[in-house]
């Protein structure tokens, strides 16, 4: 969406609340669709003697996919804080900054680049979700703790994640 700060550039130095909503198309990491609440951005905003205005501000949506481990639907929250200069007709093809013409501010790429910033790696359709590992014939296996509990002694359960975490230190 465009934020209107007009009146933030007509008193530079002076600090004015802001709250937004940002609709976000679905994105794909790491080859999982991610479907997205719409992103509340909230915070401060104020213009510099020299036309640009900062946003010092914190951002929250939830994230919808599948479970990496057991492709059940996961959802989980993306909360994240920015502080981004918007630059008066800078240029918007430049990564390290953010543009704006007119007395608006686009907020969609400073949304999608904070959410991608605090996107997890991967999402579980419950921490305990148990993720692939080898089993002694060296096929990968995927199971959830349900699954395990069922059908091993918890001990062995507990001896698979003691390893897996040796693997990841190494
Ligand atoms: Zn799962």
């Amino acid at each position: 969406m465009k934020l209107d700060v007009l009146h933030v550039l007509r008193s530079p130095g002076t600090e004015y609340a802001f709250s937004a909503e940002q609709a976000m198309a679905p994105q794909t990491i790491g080859g999982m669709e991610v479907r997205l609440d719409p992103v509340q951005l909230t915070g401060v905003m104020m213009a510099g003697d020299d036309g640009s205005v900062t946003l010092d501000g914190k951002l929250t949506t939830v994230a919808h996919t599948s479970c990496a481990n057991c492709l059940a639907p996961a959802s989980g929250t993306i909360e994240g804080e920015f502080r981004e200069t918007f630059i008066f007709e800078g240029d918007p093809e430049d990564d390290e900054s953010f543009a704006y013409t007119g007395s608006a501010l686009d907020l969609e790429k400073l949304t999608l680049t904070y959410v991608l910033l605090n996107m997890p790696m991967r999402f579980l359709c419950r921490e305990d979700c148990v993720f692939e590992y080898e089993d002694t014939d060296g096929d990968v296996m995927m199971l959830c703790q349900d699954d395990l509990n069922v059908q091993r002694p918890f001990a062995a359960l507990q001896q698979l994640l003691a390893e897996k975490s040796d693997n990841e230190e190494n």
